[in-house]
């Protein structure tokens, strides 16, 4: 099971916060998350589900406007996350985000906050197109 799938299909792997140095989050739901996601609706919503899409209430309202935010701003969105994870499998998901977004210079995984890669500043377009 990898931790860093917030219930709402976020991969934290790859947030800046997550990867940042000083900012040091170490995923949603373990504990020491930045003010944004302390106080995400979501994360306190979200009670004994392992993902959204468990909850009668999927896809609610507070989850599709996090979707939108993130379709718009950084090229991903959370439905489909939910729904890569729904059909395939949470294993079949992390394998696919690491080959999405692997940084091709250093190797290590891009965050889709940044247009560059947090590790070594290179600018790259494949992990999501501008
Ligand atoms: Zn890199």
């Amino acid at each position: 099971m990898n931790q860093l799938i917030a219930p709402c299909g976020m991969n934290c792997a790859l947030c800046q916060a997550y990867q940042g140095k000083g900012l040091a989050c170490r995923g949603c739901g373990l504990g020491g998350e930045r003010k944004a996601c302390q106080n995400c609706s979501i994360r306190k919503c979200h009670k004994k589900e392992d993902f959204c899409f468990e909850c009668p209430d999927y896809p609610c309202k507070r989850l599709k406007a996090l979707d939108k935010r993130y379709r718009t701003k950084y090229q991903m969105s959370m439905l489909e996350n939910l729904e890569f994870i729904r059909a395939k499998g949470l294993d079949a998901f992390v394998i696919e985000q690491e080959n999405r977004y692997r940084c091709s210079r250093c190797g290590k995984l891009r965050t889709v906050h940044q247009e560059y890669c947090l590790y070594c500043a290179r600018m790259d377009k494949e992990a999501g197109k501008k």
